[in-house]
């Protein structure tokens, strides 16, 4: 077998998939499963998009990978940045395969922008690209051209707050996020490749917007409107189960391993908890008085007045600050000179149309953290202690003092309950539980997971509450459990597998394609998919780990700007 194929829906769970598939609605999945290997496909913890994809693609977890979340606090400074391609620790598994000679076609794929300048690998990017005309949205650049493709089909993801009240006209663009990722791949399938993956992340914000639309038991279920757009849901993924039908028609099925697959899986989204404002209710977060951050606005208008403006140097200044080791420049002034530059892009006629975002610029904002013992970055609650010699303001001991202080936080999570009285979260990781990786020194100290009741977590200090009522467009929420369904020669058939890893995916196509595993993967091979005399005949072959170096090249600005944008339109912000 020489060719794999991938096809991601994102955020697709049994929990819905299973009774449309018996209810004869999706039919190329039915199948699917029925001529193959299907099961369980277990997500990375944290479960969000980006630890997820980096996670499949390089085959190892988030502690090797560096990437918890679509936002990140920088190294230098205690300011929130955007996650792209570049800040992924290792190496793809398109750049392994190119290293063989093999080719690959990778189509909406998250975490992919800026896309691999790779002579073997095909690439239009996924989320969070900053638009489809950034030049780092496909690989070669000139792709659409090339392949008389065209721009304005093509649709990476929907602005939600444009469209409350407006349902039918959500799900009608929902589809066309589908149709436009497919018409691409039905031109570039017929190139010559050797793995060739394509995503569709309409599934998920269906799934996130309109939960409460298909559970009774949700507490915003609406009995009228559930009766006019329940049907959304379905309606988006029976124009995924097309889509399949489309590209399996265009490959050899004796020489194709078709691999269906999810991110993670999906549930009920039962309330918010806004985890920031909880640190500063215990006492471990704590915001500067407010005359001294009256004093911060002043000195900020001030050098506004001073003509430091977005189109001047500001915005260089800016992108060069957060790379600047605090030994050079102290932390502190470095933050105070970054997060000015920013809040001056930002009230900017240009800035504010890039930067138009409620908490991204002003997120930590306030924060005295000289005073503040851990806060939380990303929408998953996770918790990162302030501490010495990591945080540039670092004033948690390591050792003892950390422990307290961790012991602490997590007692307080683990018994936090909603207002029906149920645990908000199932379980509270500490980072060396679960992580054995490289850079688990970066990882956040404490990892929650809500699966039961499925809260989201905001990180924003100027919302009202901490535990409240789940967001409009926000009613469902990722679970850990996501899907996996393998069809073709060499995978059994009609044959239920037990729970596999996403990180066993990348080990388990690099054998499919006779390329040797790397020994620093976490993955591993999916044995229990594989009819046995394949296995037999197919020993597998190992390589040591290539050294993973990261590339010098950085996002602008404005780029930053607008992929946090994307985010905060799809809720992630
Ligand atoms: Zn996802």
């Amino acid at each position: 077998m020489k060719e794999v194929l991938v096809i991601g829906l994102d955020g697709g769970t049994w929990t819905l998939l299973q009774n449309w598939i018996d209810q004869g609605h999706l039919p190329e999945l039915a199948a699917l499963q029925r001529e193959g290997a299907s099961g369980v496909l277990r997500s990375t913890l944290p479960v969000v998009t980006s630890a997820a994809w980096s996670a499949f693609m390089t085959g190892t977890d988030p502690s090797n990978t560096g990437i918890y979340d679509f936002f990140y606090r920088d190294q230098a400074s205690y300011a929130v940045r955007t996650m792209s391609r570049l800040q992924i620790r290792g190496i793809p598994l398109w750049k392994k395969l190119s290293r063989f000679g093999k080719t690959s076609v990778l189509i909406n794929v998250p975490m992919t922008y800026p896309a691999e300048e790779d002579p073997n690998v095909l690439s239009i990017t996924g989320i969070p690209t900053p638009n489809t005309q950034s030049p780092g949205f496909t690989n070669p650049p000139d792709l659409f051209e090339r392949f008389h493709l065209n721009k304005d089909e093509y649709r990476i993801t929907v602005s939600l707050p444009e469209y409350e009240g407006r349902y039918t006209e959500l799900i009608s663009d929902l589809k066309k996020m589908v149709r436009g990722p497919l018409k691409a791949a039905e031109v570039l399938i017929q190139q010559d490749w050797n793995l060739f993956i394509i995503h569709f992340f309409a599934t998920d914000i269906v799934q996130h917007a309109l939960w409460r639309l298909i559970d009774p038991r949700h507490p915003q279920y609406d009995k009228d409107q559930a009766a006019k757009y329940g049907g959304g849901l379905l309606e988006v993924f029976s124009e995924v189960d097309q889509a399949i039908a489309e590209l399996l028609k265009r490959v050899d099925p004796e020489r194709t391993s078709i691999l269906i697959m999810s991110d993670h899986g999906f549930g009920p989204n039962q309330c918010t908890v806004h985890i920031n404002r909880w640190l500063q209710e215990v006492g471990m977060l704590r915001l500067r008085p407010p005359l001294i951050r009256l004093g911060h606005g002043i000195c900020k208008i001030l050098l506004k007045k001073a003509g430091f403006t977005p189109q001047g140097f500001v915005g260089k200044c800016a992108e060069g600050l957060a790379s600047i080791p605090g030994s050079i420049l102290p932390t502190p002034l470095q933050q105070s000179i970054y997060s000015a530059s920013r809040h001056i892009l930002s009230s900017s006629p240009v800035g504010s149309n890039l930067f138009r975002l409620r908490g991204y610029v002003n997120l930590f904002e306030g924060i005295d953290w000289k005073r503040t013992k851990a806060y939380s970055v990303g929408t998953s609650g996770l918790i990162h202690i302030n501490r010495c010699g990591r945080e540039p303001g670092g004033i948690v001991s390591p050792g003892k003092d950390y422990e307290e202080v961790r012991n602490a936080i997590a007692a307080g999570l683990i018994s936090l309950t909603d207002g029906r009285g149920r645990r908000i979260f199932d379980r509270v990781y500490r980072k060396e539980e679960i992580y054995h990786g490289r850079f688990v020194d970066e990882a956040p100290d404490l990892i929650p997971l809500s699966e039961t009741v499925g809260c989201y977590c905001y990180p924003f200090l100027d919302r009202e509450g901490i535990i409240v009522e789940a967001e409009g467009f926000r009613s469902g929420n990722h679970r850990r459990e996501g899907l996996l369904i393998a069809k073709g020669p060499p995978f059994r058939k009609d044959q239920k597998v037990d729970e596999a890893r996403i990180i066993d995916l990348a080990p388990t196509i690099s054998y499919l394609l006779d390329v040797p595993l790397s020994r620093n993967m976490d993955g591993t091979l999916i044995e229990q998919i594989f009819e046995p005399e394949y296995l037999q005949a197919h020993p597998l072959g190992w390589e040591e780990a290539e050294e993973a170096g990261r590339e010098a090249k950085s996002i602008s600005l404005s780029d930053e700007g607008q992929m946090a944008k994307k985010l905060e339109d799809l809720g992630y912000l």
